[in-house]
């Protein structure tokens, strides 16, 4: 070799050394220890920090494991200082929060700075700053500042910084207290409030990872009182004062760059693939899989909503939970069929399935087979023929004689109520439930979604569900392979409590909801919940709620008039809304279709809305709004239905009109739309587009033509009225 090209390698490696040493020793002396704190380090090997379950991504857990923006921020510090980190998780922020304060944890992050709490904690420096915004629905028009928000309804996290910005500024706003960001955005994204406010970063994440495709960011929050609440910061206990100067040391070495790296970590692109995909399999149970081709599962029949075959096919929410496994495992799973759940377990045992999905595991079982940790859970309620008196639990049951389709559970009942006459019926819902309607038996003990689904399915309407009780069952997926044990449970870990209760509401909530027309006064459909008590695996994360709904209400009847005016009409214009719209448009047209009358259809859109805007303000184009909704209430009959679609587009039904008739119509408003406020800084007009239901039109159809036309008078040079 060359003799200066070693020589050249050799400083190099020399310089690479020097570097590393220097590395070390830089490290090693920044942090300059005081004897005292040194002693702290010898006493105290270990401290313990807060670990929030679901807030990504700045402080979450993902299969147990703390991740998060503010978890890598905290090794990094813990790293530093030589301490190891305990992570103290499994409790809601709120929770977290109190005993912070009480003094059970040692370190709290992610928090922002609030008066009250700056009594009795010392806070770092920031490490990261984020906007606030608002998020509503995509359909909501009318929140673009907090002042939009005055007498709605809105969620927050319990225990955020945020609420007490509200309280203290805001007093109108009526505030939903709920247990995380997630439950907030599901709250707005069901219509149960109308926004929620969070920050940015938190905002995109779930709103991308979770496919909240309705919501939207409505609008910044300029305000900088609220705005310092979203800063975060690490924070100890005054009482704690050398290990905050530790954490502070610490903190200052921290460089630009490491900080940079973790931000782009979670909040870059990277941050927000962490999926749910994320079962975490090992190789060999990923080889396992491959081997095997697909899973081959059996289920029992005739238990909806749970679970029961169609054709030759899985049907109720057996079939969406299967979906679920099958698409994070990226393995077919095959339906091996079954006569019966005794049946079903047979052929587990015989190998001639791999999995039942949906067991509730009795002690026998729990000898013979494996089952994954609950997924789903069901109460089981006290049904009764709607003539018993009211009763509030099996305490009240006397004399009754009471039904009990299921071995376990009379067992347990038979401990815990040893005085009552409990009745041992057969596996069977449909006879039990005949029994209790015919008067054979007095009360049925039975789980909440099979017994309403079955009494309607059955048109038992003499029955009613008369009272919760305080026995549960829960649903596990039974295995007898420890391979596929492992890897199921993994699978049922990943499941997130969201898509637990989507699947649960497609099958039993929707439905109940909507039969009882309870569909809008959310807040009563959530009091019935708790009520009838249908408790979810989620259903704790409800239990601030309803302190909440037993505190304050009150408060929330009054919301919840609100509520439902708010759900019919438009809050600018007082027109309906495009959701009541549509639901009186289809009811028009089942009128005309039925006694074959006339009708028609009328849309409006603004002429260059945009240029209004941008000339003369949002404010201005609001009003413009206003007055073309007045003057289409006035030249309008009583018996025409107007609403607003969105935006700038409004929508007219005629019962009873022609085409030509309506199209008369149209061009007055049109003629009146032009002759508002006619100065030239301000000109408005209107395209419209006309059409006239048909025999076999569906809602859709009358639309698109009247859509279409709106199109075409936009084409030919806008206000002007075309039909088709
Ligand atoms: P065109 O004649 O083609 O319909 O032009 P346009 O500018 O009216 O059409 P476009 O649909 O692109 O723009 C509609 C604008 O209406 C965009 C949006 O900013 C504005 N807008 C939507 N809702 C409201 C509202 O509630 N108030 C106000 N002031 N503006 C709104
Ligand atoms: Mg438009
Ligand atoms: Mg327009």
């Amino acid at each position: 070799m060359h003799p200066s090209r070693t020589w050249y390698r050799n400083a190099i490696a020399l310089v690479i050394v020097l570097l590393l040493a220097n590395n070390v020793f830089a490290t090693a002396t920044q942090l300059q220890l005081t004897d005292e704190e040194r002693t702290f380090i010898e006493a105290n090997p270990e401290i313990t920090v807060t670990n929030e379950f679901d807030w990504p991504p700045f402080d979450f857990t993902v299969s147990g494991e703390p991740a998060g923006l503010g978890i890598d921020l905290m090794e990094l510090l813990s790293e530093r200082i030589g301490i190891e980190f305990r992570y103290i998780n499994g409790f809601t922020w709120d929770e977290l929060v109190q005993m912070f304060f009480r003094g059970e944890i040692d370190l709290i992050h992610s928090l922002s700075i609030t008066p009250q709490r700056e009594k009795d904690a010392l806070f770092s420096e920031p490490y990261y700053h984020s906007k606030n915004v608002i998020i509503t629905r995509s359909d909501n028009l009318d929140v673009h500042t907090l002042e939009d928000l005055d007498g709605k309804i809105i969620a927050l996290p319990a225990g955020w910084s945020s609420i007490e910005f509200f309280e203290s500024y805001y007093p109108n706003v009526h505030i939903i207290e709920v247990s995380s960001s997630r439950q907030a955005l599901e709250f707005v994204d069901q219509g149960k409030v109308v926004a929620t406010v969070e920050q940015e970063g938190i905002a995109r994440y779930f709103i991308k990872k979770f496919g909240f495709h309705d919501l939207k960011l409505s609008a910044w929050i300029q305000n900088d009182e609220l705005q310092s609440t979203s800063s975060m910061h690490f924070a100890v206990l005054k009482s704690n004062p050398v290990l905050f100067g530790l954490l502070k040391k610490a903190h200052v070495t921290i460089t630009p760059d490491e900080i940079d790296n973790i931000e782009a970590k979670w909040l870059g692109k990277q941050g927000l693939d962490i999926g749910k995909e994320d079962v975490g399999l090992t190789p060999q149970e990923k080889d396992y899989l491959m081997t095997r081709g697909s899973i081959r599962f059996s289920i029992t029949p005739d238990h909806l909503p749970f679970e029961d075959i169609r054709g030759n096919s899985e049907y109720g929410m057996v079939s969406d939970f299967v979906d679920i496994f099958s698409d994070r495992l990226g393995i077919p799973f095959t339906l091996v069929e079954s006569k019966d759940k005794h049946h079903s377990i047979q052929l587990l045992l015989q190998g001639e399935s791999d999995i039942v999905p949906m067991v509730l595991g009795t002690e026998d079982q729990m000898k013979v087979l494996e089952f994954t940790s609950a997924y789903l859970e069901e109460s089981i309620a006290i049904i009764a023929r709607e003539s018993l008196p009211f009763v509030t639990g099996l305490q009240d049951l006397t004399d009754e004689r009471i039904g009990v389709t299921d071995a376990n559970l009379l067992e347990k009942v038979v401990l815990s109520y040893p005085s009552k006459r409990f009745i041992r019926l057969t596996d069977s819902t449909e006879d039990a439930l005949f029994k209790l309607s015919s008067g054979d038996i007095d009360a049925l003990l039975l789980g909440i979604p099979v017994a309403t689904h079955s009494i309607r399915q059955l048109g038992l309407t003499n029955l009613k569900v008369a009272a919760n009780t305080p026995f549960k069952n829960s649903y596990k997926v039974a295995v007898t392979d420890p391979t596929l044990h492992s890897i199921m449970s993994k699978v049922i870990r990943s499941i997130s409590a969201r898509e637990i209760k989507d699947v649960y509401q497609k099958w039993v909530v929707l439905k109940f909801e909507q039969e009882l027309n309870y569909r809008q006064l959310w807040q009563y459909g959530v009091l019935l919940f708790t009520v009838v008590g249908v408790v979810l695996y989620w259903n704790y994360r409800l239990r601030t709620l309803n302190r909440k709904i037993a505190t304050s209400h009150q408060e929330l009847e009054k919301a919840s008039r609100e509520l439902h005016i708010l759900s019919v009409t438009d809050s600018l214009t007082g027109l309906f809304n495009r959701h009541h719209f549509e639901k009186t448009l289809e009811s028009e047209i089942e009128r005309a279709r039925r006694y074959e009358l006339d009708l028609s259809l009328i849309i409006l859109d603004v002429d260059h809305f945009k240029h209004i805007n941008d000339a003369h303000g949002h404010q201005v184009g609001d009003q413009v709004l206003v007055k073309i909704a007045g003057i289409i209430t006035e030249r309008i009959r009583k018996t025409d239905i107007a609403g607003r679609w969105g935006g700038e587009e409004f929508v007219i039904i005629l019962p009873q009109t022609d085409l030509k008739q309506a199209v008369s119509s149209a061009e007055d408003i049109r003629a009146k739309i032009q002759a508002l406020e006619n100065n030239d800084a301000l000109q408005v007009t209107a395209s419209i587009g006309v059409a006239t239901w048909q025999a076999e039109d569906k809602t859709s159809d009358i639309f698109l033509r009247a859509d279409k036309a709106l199109y075409e008078a936009k084409q030919k040079g806008r206000n002007c009225v075309v039909t088709s």
